[in-house]
């Protein structure tokens, strides 16, 4: 089988009809190489959809397709739960972006993991089962390291994979997959995370566009900036972040704190070590004490998210 490496950097054009767009000078990263099979390429009728996450980057992509300035015209929302999401992105999705979406003529869909029987499962309620061995989350071992997910795999990409295979897509004839990622995140880049029967783009790195300037194209729409998006408990999550949570969303917090113990009293049954919410070997209230608030700025994610399927 002959194969083609595609340089990520090197294909990168810079588009100059991006509205609202500074074109940034490429980043010096080194070019990652990956291997495609040259037949399995985008025809002329493939599906195309974009993994809307409701964060920044996916926001500014559903502005760019209902602006024309890119060729995607299907959004699709896996939702990980009503309980999991983080209520502010449910918020903006439902309340903002697909209104908007829906306005500008876009297709929105919001999906959710189906189980074989058919019945529906949250990712917390996926955590909260009595019988669970595994945790799907990236729970951080004592020395602060993130164990291995199937969260994203689970509740994102297969449940896209799933919609497009029922729309059509297989391996011979596959969708394309948009994912939201900026230049200045392009390490959370990986063309090769994704189903058989998907080929992943990434518009924003075609249109050289940095996080800065996907919000400029998000307000220059008349909307408003999306909080960052992610599960409210993911392990993920930055120091300050957990430290905004326990300031201004208590209620979050003590649910986090809850899941972390159950998590852990469940893995005591097994005879297992501890595990965290955060990198500090420690249980989550102790680790973000409640007397030790500064610097309650979101920031971004420390980069060990590195697939784009979650926090766009
Ligand atoms: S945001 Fe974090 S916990 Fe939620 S699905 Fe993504 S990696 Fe998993």
């Amino acid at each position: 089988m002959r194969l083609v490496l595609i340089y990520i950097i090197s294909h990168m054009p810079t588009l100059p009809h991006a509205t609202g767009a500074r074109h940034a000078e490429p980043t010096h990263s080194s070019p990652e190489a990956v291997t495609v099979d040259p037949k399995q390429q985008p025809s002329s009728n493939s599906t195309k959809v974009i993994s809307y996450g409701g964060g920044v980057q996916s926001t500014a992509l559903l502005v760019l397709a209902a602006r024309g300035e890119i060729d995607f015209h299907t959004f699709l929302f896996a939702n990980v739960g009503d309980d999991s999401e983080h209520p502010a992105t449910l918020a903006y999705i439902r309340k903002i972006a697909f209104p908007y979406a829906v306005r500008a003529g876009i297709e929105v869909h919001e999906l959710k993991r189906r189980r074989r029987d058919g019945t529906t499962e949250t990712l917390m309620q996926s955590l909260n089962r009595p019988d669970t061995r595994s945790i799907p989350i990236p729970v951080r071992m004592p020395n602060g390291a993130p164990g291995r997910r199937n969260c994203t795999a689970d509740f994102k990409i297969k449940v896209i994979g799933r919609w497009l295979r029922n729309h059509g897509a297989t391996t011979d004839h596959p969708a394309v997959v948009g994912i939201g990622i900026s230049l200045d995140e392009i390490h959370r880049a990986n063309r090769r995370r994704r189903e058989p029967h998907e080929l992943i783009e990434y518009p924003l790195l075609d249109l050289g566009l940095r996080r800065s300037d996907c919000e400029r194209v998000i307000t220059d729409a008349g909307l408003p900036v999306p909080p960052k998006s992610s599960c409210f408990f993911c392990p993920f999550r930055t120091v300050d972040a957990w430290r905004h949570q326990r300031k201004y969303e208590p209620e979050l917090f003590s649910l986090s704190v809850q899941l972390e113990e159950t998590i852990n009293k469940r893995r005591a049954t097994l005879g297992r070590d501890a595990v965290y919410l955060t990198r500090y070997g420690r249980p989550l209230a102790q680790a973000i004490p409640g007397d030790d608030l500064t610097g309650s700025t979101i920031d971004e994610a420390d980069g060990s998210c590195d697939s784009g399927w979650c926090m766009t």
